[in-house]
């Protein structure tokens, strides 16, 4: 907004910055509590951790895997997983290169798009009439990334982030193995530092009226501003507790009733003992944990990262957690534990974003052009790595050059 000639104002609900980013202290050691990789095939925050001088850095190699078998959870080479998962993800995701060739165009090819947009991930998994043992190696990541359930994503939006890190199973799990060293609050304070905004914390905004030639923003404390545009920076789910004059468009009134970021996502950190080796566990689809992972030493023991999906667990109870670890890592033992629920998180009102069937197509572009004086940025309408920091700065970025356009600002940068 600075580069765009413009001088934000910036209206936080939170007593923090960073929203569904979040560098929290546990055991110790820096977590991170939401976004946490990082890949070189996202340009955006690649380029921003290089101009801000902030290495990637990696957790532990994982030695083994846990997966899934009709007999219940049980140990596989990580050569195994890689194999025998990565050969069902190309057969999930065949014909990608076909529908997205240019993946951060996701409706490049609209009408061939426009046909698989209504698939969930259930009805692509079902298509492929793959045995329950192999089903059940990757239904954990469709039902996992969906928020719990494979019905409720959208088989374009996981084919897009396959599309996206390079058609292929080696760019996969790279994706998903290197974290910014400093923390990613640290690249969110960095790029605040560079914007000089106001930042008022503890700010939520209730209302936004748009007054012909300026608009007016009202807080939860009945304070007003007044300015000559708003970029509306709060996640898709979100936008129904805001009262907007006039009403939101239908587009933008539809995605916020259905939801984007998905519904259920919690994050946990387990300190843990009795575990030598580094593991990797992977859910089926209803299992407590979408995944577990090792991430770091301390001096008794592991910290480990986990993913739920699964609403049936209470995630705030030690006794839940202890009994959901047990039945994947049966030696280690519960020291202490962290836990985020961003579905129940009044900011945020979800986890990650991953469009529903139907709503890429139904949703882009229109969902991305601006409301009167109003933009919109958030990565839950970006055209890239939905569900990613990448596309905070994409949406970003795009609504900046908007908002300048709709200020009459003659652009800097
Ligand atoms: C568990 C989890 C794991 C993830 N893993 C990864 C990952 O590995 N890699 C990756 O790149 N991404 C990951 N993501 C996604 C990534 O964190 C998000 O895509 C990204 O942070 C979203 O940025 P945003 O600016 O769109 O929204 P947000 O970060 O949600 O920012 C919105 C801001 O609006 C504020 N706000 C909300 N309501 C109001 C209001 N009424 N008034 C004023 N302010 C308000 C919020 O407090 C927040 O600061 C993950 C997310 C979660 C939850």
């Amino acid at each position: 907004m600075r580069a765009k000639g413009l001088n934000p104002l910036l209206l936080e609900a939170r007593g923090r910055t960073g929203g569904r980013t979040w560098t929290d202290t546990f055991a110790g050691q820096p977590v991170e509590m939401g976004g946490q990789f990082v890949d070189e095939s996202q340009p955006l925050i690649t380029a921003e951790l290089r101009r801000c001088g902030i290495p990637t850095a990696t957790g532990l190699v994982p030695a083994k895997a846990i997966m899934p078998t009709p007999d219940g959870p049980a140990p596989f080479s990580i050569a195994e997983l890689q194999t025998r998962q990565g050969a069902l993800l190309e057969k999930l995701f065949e014909g990608s290169k076909t529908y997205f060739p240019e993946p951060n165009n996701p409706m490049l090819k609209r009408s061939l798009v426009s046909e698989l947009d209504g698939l969930s991930l259930r009805d692509r998994l079902n298509q492929l009439k793959l045995s329950a043992a192999d089903e059940s190696w990757i239904n954990g990541i469709t039902a996992g990334q969906s928020g719990g359930s494979s019905s409720y994503g959208a088989f374009t939006a996981l084919a897009q982030w396959w599309s996206l890190a390079g058609w292929n199973t080696d760019a996969w799990y790279r994706a998903q193995s290197k974290r910014v060293s400093t923390g990613m609050s640290s690249v969110i304070s960095a790029i605040l530092a560079d914007t000089k905004a106001d930042t008022r914390l503890n700010t939520p905004v209730t209302a936004i009226t748009d007054k012909g030639d300026s608009v007016e923003v009202v807080t939860a404390s009945g304070q007003k501003f007044t300015a000559r545009t708003v970029v509306v920076a709060v996640p898709v789910n979100v936008w129904k507790t805001i009262k907007f004059n006039p009403g939101l468009p239908s587009v933008h009134a539809t995605a916020t009733r259905q939801g984007v970021g998905v519904a259920n996502s919690r994050k946990l950190w387990l300190h843990v003992t009795g575990m030598t080796e580094a593991k990797v566990v992977n859910g089926a689809e209803g299992d407590p944990f979408m995944t577990v992972l090792s991430h770091s030493r301390t001096s008794t023991g592991q910290l480990l990262m986990a993913l739920n999906t699964k609403p049936a667990i209470d995630v705030t109870k030690r006794a839940a957690i202890e009994a959901a670890l047990r039945t994947v890592l049966p030696e280690a033992r519960l020291v202490d534990f962290r836990a985020q629920d961003w579905g129940a998180d009044s900011y945020s009102m979800g986890g990650w974003a991953l469009r529903r069937p139907g709503q890429m197509s139904a949703q882009l572009p229109a969902i991305q052009q601006p409301h009167g004086r109003m933009a919109f940025a958030t990565s839950d309408i970006a055209n890239g790595w939905v569900g990613f920091v990448e596309v905070a700065l994409e949406a970003g970025f795009r609504a900046a050059s908007q908002a300048a356009a709709i200020a009459g600002v003659k652009s800097a940068a």
